[in-house]
């Protein structure tokens, strides 16, 4: 059972980054506003995850990586309108499953915070640990992840993730891309020995705002506006104009306030921006839309994020049409 848990957490998490992305979402979903993130071998070694949220009731930590455990779905009809995504309750037992565990919470009525190790779904036993498990200790309102040995018990897929350096750019690069969804969400990112910060972005005041403390300050007088406005969805966001390219695409393509990897929205971006750029020149894409959760089928692979919603093509061709608009308003 143990094995088939296994096989199915690696689909959900691929790399240190995809531990880092469901983190991430959690910490959002419980109100963080300042999230911390040291490193250590890129998070093959340790991943140590720190957020200032609501933090986890101790009487929940018995069963917090139990699969489909979630606070976040109470009834059937909750089930037809999940606003967030991944399959719930997925994310945390994953994590244990192919990782040790750490949790170190703290609610902000509590006087102590507690502390628990997790394998394979479970709360290690507290006579194989020799002290109680979960443990009270002292702490701050919120909630620390440690994970460590990453893949320790697949060994394939661990041997595939040599490249520290390129870890370590994911996980960046996707804080860059959330710090941009979540102005008020201050990120950092360190080596964990090491005490400066490679990333990090104070809270600020708008989108506009952190796409130039993240990507720099002379994208944000290059990009264009856009946004509609329908009764099933709605999108706002930044492209870049036709005058101005990046020497790598840069996609931040938000959906209900999740990163998505949505194919066939990049492709027809994508293909807008080449019959206007030169070779090799590309634009960078912001879109932070709105669907109505009963048009979306959250349920399909969980970790690349894919989406299937009601009516694609007219969502497609909607900011296709406002980036359009734009471009040829203000090219020539
Ligand atoms: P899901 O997000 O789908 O509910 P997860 O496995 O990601 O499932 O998380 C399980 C539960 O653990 C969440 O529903 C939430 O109640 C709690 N939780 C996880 N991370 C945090 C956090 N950073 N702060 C507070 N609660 C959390
Ligand atoms: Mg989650």
């Amino acid at each position: 059972k143990d094995v088939a848990n296994r096989i199915a957490a690696g689909e959900v998490i691929l790399r240190p980054a995809s531990v880092v992305k469901e983190l991430l979402e959690n910490s959002i979903d419980a109100q963080a506003t300042r999230i911390e993130v040291s490193l250590l071998d890129g998070g093959l070694k340790t991943i140590k995850f720190k957020d200032d949220g609501e933090g986890i009731h101790p009487d929940d930590l018995n069963l917090l990586c139990e699969r489909f455990a979630t606070s976040k779905m109470t009834k059937y009809e909750d089930l037809l309108s999940i606003s967030t995504f991944g399959f719930r309750g997925e994310a945390l037992a994953s994590i244990s499953f192919v990782s040790h565990l750490t949790v170190t919470t703290m609610k902000e009525t509590s006087d102590f915070a507690y502390q628990a190790y997790f394998e394979n779904g479970q709360l290690v036993p507290s006579d194989r640990l020799g002290t109680p498990n979960p443990k009270k200790c002292s702490g701050v309102k919120g909630t620390t992840f440690i994970v460590e040995d990453l893949f320790y018990n697949c060994p394939l897929r661990r041997r595939s993730l040599n490249n520290s350096k390129e870890e370590y750019r994911f996980i960046i690069d996707l804080l860059m891309k959330y710090s941009v969804r979540y102005p008020s969400v201050s990120f950092s990112c360190k080596r964990l020995e090491s005490t400066k910060y490679d990333f990090f972005t104070p809270c600020v005041e708008s989108e506009l705002a952190s796409i130039g403390s993240v990507y720099g300050k002379e994208l944000t007088e290059e990009l264009l506006e856009v946004g509609a406005f329908t009764t099933t969805f709605s999108f706002r966001g930044y492209v870049t104009n036709a005058n101005y390219s990046l020497r790598r695409p840069q996609y931040l393509l938000f959906v209900n306030g999740r990163l998505i990897e949505w194919q066939s929205l990049k492709r027809a971006i994508s293909s807008l921006y080449s019959s206007l750029l030169p070779k090799s020149s590309y634009p960078f894409v912001y879109i932070n839309m709105a669907i109505d959760s009963h048009r979306l089928d959250v349920n399909v692979h969980p970790a690349k994020r894919q989406i299937y919603v009601l009516d694609e093509d007219n969502i497609v061709e909607n900011v296709l049409h406002s980036i359009e608009a734009k471009l040829s308003r203000t090219s020539s």
